[in-house]
């Protein structure tokens, strides 16, 4: 498998507060937890990376308040093409939602737990109120098309051949972006420890895996795709110079961390490598910089330096990437940063290279 950096996309859907607990409208159990494996998977160089919002306005036809009798999540409201000409036009029931992700609210802000520094565009989506939009494409009616996003004109312009899909939820948004891409000729994955089920039965989990597989979605872990990442990058690299992960980082000069698995994957293949590793505490207030390998790297860790400049790790981590000038990505738990690490800087949990 090529690189991510070569032809891929990585689409990012609705990771937004009104979807996440613990006071989502519309809460998907975990739905914020998967916010860590999203960060690893937005270090990574793909060479096109998006996420979505769910953008209704206050009246969008999705709320079962806009349909008197009928219930959240039990009822459901058929709608018809309404561009359609004549008695003819494609149809689309679905299950009714409660408000949710209004235009302007907290709630259909993205969290901010991820990390969207490296994010190219952010796609909008269910703007219209006539008709649902659980695709990143788009409403599913297309005799005509109604409301399509500028999705597909950014793959083609991208060059993109493959589209790895994650986020909220599994079984709407993610599992109609994902049968779209694949319907559109992409090579499309669903990486599925970085997504969650509005229904996380077995049943229902096995029953939507089987309608994407119809129509060709793969299905891969995080995981997978970082130790492939790495193994390109060795591949094309000389034994000599430049050392693989160097290369890595060059192409992704917005994404350079390394999760701890990328690392110990790499030492494995490419024995000798200069491999940055968690860097040791510092005193705190300092910045720090330490040369851990040989030749270029240099790791700086700005543990310390922004601690006092805010009072959320998010705010503080931002403050310290202007500090430092250069790009820096979170690491998460198992990445770069030991439990003390984390500890020490606060949560502010960064790193940058250089
Ligand atoms: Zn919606």
């Amino acid at each position: 498998m090529p690189s991510v950096a070569e032809d891929a996309a990585l689409a990012v859907i609705d990771m937004q507060e009104d979807f996440c607990p613990p006071d989502g409208a519309l809460a998907v159990s975990g739905g914020r937890d998967i916010a860590p494996v999203i960060n690893q998977l937005l270090a990574l160089p793909f060479k096109l990376k998006f996420a979505t919002q769910d953008y209704h306005p206050k009246d969008h036809c999705s709320f079962a308040s806009q349909h008197p009798g009928k219930e959240p999540f039990t009822s459901t409201h058929t709608i018809r093409n309404p561009e359609a000409v004549g008695d003819e036009a494609e149809e689309q029931t679905t299950i009714l939602w409660p408000d949710h992700c209004i235009q302007g609210t907290r709630g259909c802000e993205l969290i901010p737990e991820l990390d969207t520094s490296s994010l190219q565009c952010i796609i909008k989506k269910g703007g219209d109120r006539r008709v649902e939009a659980y695709s990143a494409f788009g409403p599913p009616f297309r005799e005509p098309a109604v409301g399509m996003s500028d999705l597909p004109n950014l793959l083609k312009a991208s060059q993109i051949k493959r589209v790895f899909v994650c986020g909220l939820a599994f079984d709407y948004c993610v599992k109609c972006t994902a049968i779209d891409a694949a319907d559109a000729g992409y090579e499309t994955f669903l990486v599925e420890d970085a997504s969650k089920a509005v229904d996380q039965g077995e049943g229902a989990i096995a029953a939507n895996k089987g309608e994407m597989e119809q129509h060709g979605v793969k299905f891969i872990r995080s995981n997978a795709i970082i130790k492939t990442t790495i193994a390109a990058a060795a591949a094309a690299s000389t034994s000599t110079s430049p050392p693989p992960l160097r290369r890595l980082c060059a192409a992704a000069p917005s994404s350079a961390l390394l999760p701890t698995c990328a690392r110990e994957f790499l030492s494995s293949t490419t024995p000798g490598a200069a491999i940055p590793s968690a860097a040791p505490p510092s005193p705190a207030g300092s910045l720090r910089t330490s040369t851990q390998g040989v030749g270029p790297w240099r790791v700086r860790a700005a543990v310390g330096a922004w601690r006092g400049l805010s009072s959320t790790p998010l705010t503080a981590a931002r403050a310290g990437r202007r500090r430092l000038g250069r790009p820096s990505v979170a690491a998460t738990p198992g990445g770069c940063f030991s439990a003390a690490e984390r500890a020490e800087t606060g949560g502010a949990d960064k790193m940058a290279f250089s």
